[in-house]
């Protein structure tokens, strides 16, 4: 039973190479952040060493040496968080690439296939990807390598060639609804919040349901954005200023921030074409009401378009902080205090 929320795709392309004794010695798994690449990186991993014909059983001591992560022959690596560096600069190093190789070629210790999980391979220095590259092009028996991405337009075309690439989509938030209720026993309701927020991901939904610090976090940003909205150029540009400071230590949470305007917007935007039933954040149904009625529909459109072209812009290098306080200056002023001019 593959162990995986979605993915029904991706699960039988790598079933049916399963079955048919057909699969690649290298994969490339793509998709967002939290939407099942390890998950299914994992899975496939167990269904590789799995000591039943069920495979994976999820059962078996492989399968769960393997969940518990310490099965001998699977190995993951990532950024390695503990250096005190820029995180811009931070990449996969040669040496931790060197390491993995080297344990490639030797048999398989206690299982029967070895699996080498690269998480974040966008991240691998150029030097770090090209000796990778040297490996997948002569491969061993027995030996498979997962590379997880999400962004493919950082890797070497020439890696991205030689692995079986799988695009993992986000679901749907019915979907995502109902997984989360059948399958992780949340409720319906805290469910629904969930799968809206996490955008199709269920991974941070899963993670949101078990760590409240998660949902508080999410609180304090929202929070945050009504008070900027509501607040004067000062207090927005002050916002800003906190905002690009962290930039440089942590683009993804500068997104996530961003991800945050754009569902308030777009909430208010269907809250006022009557579509309540579909907006994102259900729990603050009441306060996007009474914003909304502030705004007219064709500001509240403008200022989605400006949120976009913000987060277009962060993502081709340009000046973060520029680019955020133009969005600042876009935000509609309300209503009743354009002047009657
Ligand atoms: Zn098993």
């Amino acid at each position: 039973m593959w162990n995986i929320i979605g993915q029904e795709r991706a699960v039988s392309l790598l079933k049916h190479g399963l079955e048919s004794n057909r699969l690649s010695h290298a994969y490339l798994f793509i998709g967002p952040p939290h939407v099942g690449k390890m998950t299914l990186a994992l899975s496939l991993a167990q269904a590789l060493n799995c000591e039943t014909e069920d495979r994976p059983c999820l059962e078996c001591d492989s399968c769960r040496k393997i969940a518990a992560g310490s099965h001998s022959d699977v190995q993951v690596i990532g950024l390695d968080y503990n250096e005190d560096e820029d995180a811009e600069r931070k990449q996969i190093r040669n040496v931790q690439i060197d390491g993995i190789l080297h344990d490639a070629s030797l048999p398989p210790f206690e299982g029967k296939n070895k699996v080498f999980i690269i998480d974040g391979a966008e991240l691998m220095s150029a030097g770090a990807a090209n000796r990778l590259l040297k490996t997948l092009e002569e491969p061993e028996a027995n030996v498979t390598f997962i590379l997880l991405a999400t962004d493919e337009n950082r890797l070497m075309q020439t890696i991205v060639s030689r692995c079986q690439r799988i695009e993992l989509q986000p679901m749907s938030i019915a979907e995502e609804t109902q997984a989360l209720t059948e399958k992780s026993g949340i409720e319906p309701e805290q469910a629904r919040l969930l799968a809206g927020l996490s955008h199709g991901c269920p991974g941070w939904a899963i993670n949101a349901a078990s760590d409240p610090r998660i949902m508080e976090q999410r609180g304090s940003e929202l929070d945050q954005i009504i008070g900027v909205i509501r607040g004067n150029y000062e207090e927005r540009f002050a916002y800003v200023f906190r905002l690009a400071a962290g930039f440089t230590q942590n683009r993804q949470a500068v997104y996530d921030t961003l991800d945050r305007w754009q569902d308030w917007w777009r909430d208010m935007l269907l809250v006022k074409l009557d579509c309540d039933n579909m907006i994102t954040n259900i729990d603050r149904k009441e306060e996007l009401a009474n914003m909304s009625k502030n705004y007219n529909l064709s500001s509240i459109r403008n200022f989605i378009q400006s949120i976009d072209a913000a987060g277009l812009q962060l993502k081709q290098n340009v000046n973060q902080r520029l680019a955020l306080e133009v969005l600042m200056l876009d935000i509609p002023r309300e209503e009743a205090k354009v002047s009657p001019i």
